[in-house]
């Protein structure tokens, strides 16, 4: 088969090799879509980690192909998406007390074990998830990012009538600017520095859409005081800083961008004392993935316009070096293309 292996961040070759052979509770998945993530573009620049050499591409779906030994409720030919995040553990603290997406041996696929930039992929059958048969397979890509989203979502404990500021106009903002409209937010401002990602906000519902320069004193304005709840969606520096400045007092923020490892923002703790503030994190997608596919079978979510890129293998440096108006970029596996390319 043919797969994209990344040997250090920024050196990838598209290979020709075997499948992973089947172990015990195996499937084997033939890939359909998959979809490029900001851990991709993070990983291949080297600023989030991962165990070299692998194949990439952590949100992908397809058809199961073979069954190993062991698995019972799926069979060949089963539609699927797949949850990356692993977890086998059972002795840590956080799995013991019943957090397993905080757990210390969690692994990846696509991260930390081979993933979704291939033709086929090894998946242990606990991460396969059958799609409803009117399901498309790029949406099927995305059930594990807006999984992670409904997390957030839960985590902020939105509730009808609410106010919502949110930074960033990404897949991930876009997409959780829906799930709030889903969720029963009244209004919500978005910002973003691109007019083609302000136009897509609009489009799915937005109040208002904004440049990055504006979204203090519109919400100010607009919220009488600040946003009930804020969302984070970009993960840098400027931004999070930001974002802690727009919540009303008894407000919330929710990180939900991922920031460099490294990274450190200013902020004022009397104002998060005075003013009541909670910030909380969000990580991956806890019990969320059927849910996710639930939400997308119902129609309600818009995911196939914010597909905006389309890859073959042989394309896969091109979607790793988007122009700045991608919002989802998706990888075709099976898609056959001539140009072979390697970064
Ligand atoms: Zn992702
Ligand atoms: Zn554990």
């Amino acid at each position: 088969m043919k797969a994209i292996v990344f040997n250090a961040p920024g050196s990838y070759s598209v290979a020709e090799r075997p499948p992973r052979p089947l172990s015990y509770g195996d499937v084997m998945v033939r890939v359909e879509a998959a979809g490029l993530c900001g851990t991709d573009f993070r990983i291949n620049k080297g600023t989030a980690p991962a165990e070299f050499p692998v194949v990439l591409g952590h949100e992908f779906a397809g058809v199961i192909d073979e069954i190993g030994p062991g698995v019972r409720h799926f069979n060949i030919g089963d539609r699927v998406s797949v949850d990356p995040n692993i977890v086998n553990c059972a002795e840590c603290e956080a799995c013991r007390r019943g957090q397993p997406h905080l757990c210390d041996n969690m692994i990846a696929l696509g991260v930390d074990i081979d993933g979704g930039f291939a033709q086929y992929c090894r998946v242990p059958v606990s991460q396969v998830y059958k799609l409803p048969g009117q399901m498309d397979i790029e949406e099927g890509a995305m059930v594990e990012p807006v999984s992670c989203c409904l997390h957030g979502i839960d985590l902020l404990g939105l509730r009808s009538g609410e106010r919502v500021a949110i930074i960033g106009g990404g897949f991930i903002g876009l997409v959780l600017l829906q799930l709030c409209l889903e969720a029963g937010a009244s209004r919500v401002i978005l910002s973003d520095p691109s007019p083609a990602k302000l136009k897509m906000a609009m489009q799915l519902g937005a109040t208002e859409a904004v440049g990055p320069e504006r979204i203090h004193s519109l919400t100010q304005a607009e919220f009488e005081g600040g946003a009930d709840a804020v969302i984070e969606a970009v993960g840098r520096t400027e931004t999070v800083e930001q974002a802690l400045k727009l919540p009303r007092k008894g407000g919330r923020v929710l990180l939900f961008g991922v920031a460099p490892q490294d990274a450190l923002v200013n902020f004022s703790p009397y104002d998060v004392f005075s003013r009541e503030l909670s910030i909380m994190g969000s990580f991956v997608n806890p019990f969320t993935f059927s849910r996710s596919i639930e939400v997308i079978a119902s129609g309600r979510l818009k995911l196939k316009r914010l597909v905006t890129h389309h890859f073959s293998l042989d394309e896969i440096a091109a979607g790793l070096n988007p122009d700045p108006d991608m919002i989802k970029g998706m990888v075709l596996p099976q898609e056959r293309s001539s140009s072979a390319v390697v970064g």
